[in-house]
């Protein structure tokens, strides 16, 4: 019998509405009959921040540790000194950069996410975020819904056709390779990636992308970039004042991977100034987000006020659809079910083990 603190966003009324969201306090990951059957002590909270969170306050003799990308329980070097029992680190969804990787590995805590749970759901939210900024949805709506207004040219002026644009993902993994495949009926003029590996020849060829090895190179060819790569310390900033000016001048950028791989005043700047024509994600530095976030309110200089042009910013909800929280909410059981039955992982899930890193870390592999 062991302890586990489980850190998910409230869900209020709507988890009454909606017994699928999982992923709520309310709902507990669908996990509450397995835990008390075996005889568990099962603590969910939405509290996370500072000493006198539940968090902070029951991780001291926890043994397990589990939580969401999407209202992340920052697990830092300090929290991992004042948890003496913690054993394991559960990420119910993709991505676990809230950890500190090498603190874990220095105390030996495994460190487990639900590999592929959510990948289509991140993918389709890319393509809809780049159609959004590139067909310049915002203004649209807010004319017919929030002004009640008819303008047609002050939305076309800025309105293009994805076709004959060029795109680009950073990172051609999981996520990045499902952009490419469901960008390919739009007949862009180009698809590019970036990675540190070659996609396989025959997936490269399924989606008739092509690969470009220098950054500065890479954005300078591209219409649209789309990050789909993990935060790590090779990506965090990645993002900055240099290298968005290398982008090209009147360029979407979209953000679904990590809110810390962009900096977040150089981003609202390239907005503002319009030298990018538009920012779109659903990945924020810290969340929730803080109410000043330049993010909430940063707009291109081409757009009517009250339109939000150029602003396709949202919370962080790409993974967490209905669709996706069954699929990490089991696989985030297994992962526990496996560990304390002291049985095989499912080896891309793994993230840190035994004190060193796995290649799920680095982002190996476009499979599910
Ligand atoms: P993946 O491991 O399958 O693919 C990541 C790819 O990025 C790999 O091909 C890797 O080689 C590449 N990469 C790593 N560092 C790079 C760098 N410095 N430059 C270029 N490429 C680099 O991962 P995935 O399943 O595709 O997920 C990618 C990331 O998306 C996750 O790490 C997570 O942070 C984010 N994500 C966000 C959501 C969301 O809800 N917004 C959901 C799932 C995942």
């Amino acid at each position: 019998m062991v302890k586990v603190v489980c850190v998910l966003y409230k869900g209020g009324p709507a988890a009454q509405e909606e017994s699928r969201l999982l992923g709520t306090t309310e709902n507990k990951l669908g996990m509450e009959k397995y835990m008390k059957d075996n005889g568990h002590t099962f603590i969910v909270t939405d509290d996370k921040e500072g000493p006198n969170s539940v968090l902070h306050k029951e991780i001291v003799d926890a043994d397990v540790v589990i939580t969401t990308p999407f209202h992340p329980g920052y697990i830092n070097a300090e929290l991992i000194d004042k948890a003496p029992k913690l054993k394991l680190a559960i990420t119910a969804g993709v991505g676990s950069d809230h950890v500190d990787l090498n603190k874990a590995n220095e105390r030996k805590i495994t460190v487990a996410e639900v590999t592929g749970s959510n990948v289509v759901s991140v993918a389709e939210h890319v393509v809809m975020s780049i159609l959004l900024l590139v067909r310049n949805y915002n203004v649209g709506h807010a004319q017919v819904y929030r002004n009640k207004e008819w303008y047609v040219a002050d939305i076309a002026k800025n309105a293009f056709d994805l076709e004959g644009l060029t795109v680009g993902t950073i990172g051609a993994g999981r996520i990045g390779f499902r952009v490419l495949q469901r960008l390919k009926p739009f007949d862009c003029k180009e698809l590019l990636y970036f990675d540190y590996q070659n996609l396989p020849s025959d997936a490269e060829k399924e989606v008739g992308a092509r690969r470009v090895q220098d950054l500065d190179d890479f954005l300078s060819q591209c219409d649209v970039v789309t990050i789909n790569a993990p935060l790590h310390e090779g990506t965090k900033g990645l993002m900055n004042k240099e290298k968005l000016s290398k982008m090209r001048k009147g360029s979407w950028l979209v953000n679904t991977a990590r809110g810390a791989i962009c900096v977040a005043d150089d981003v609202a700047d390239a907005v503002n100034s319009g030298h990018l024509r538009g920012y779109a994600g659903d990945v924020w530095d810290k969340q929730p987000a803080r109410e000043d976030h330049p993010w909430r309110t940063m707009q291109g200089p081409g757009g009517p006020s009250g339109s939000s042009y150029g602003n396709g910013m949202v919370p962080h909800y790409s993974g967490t659809t209905i669709s996706a929280q069954k699929r990490y909410a089991e696989g985030a059981l297994e992962i526990f079910d496996n560990w304390i039955n002291g049985k095989i992982q499912t080896p891309a899930n793994i993230i840190v083990e035994n004190g060193e890193y796995a290649s799920k870390a680095y982002g190996q592999g476009r499979g599910k």
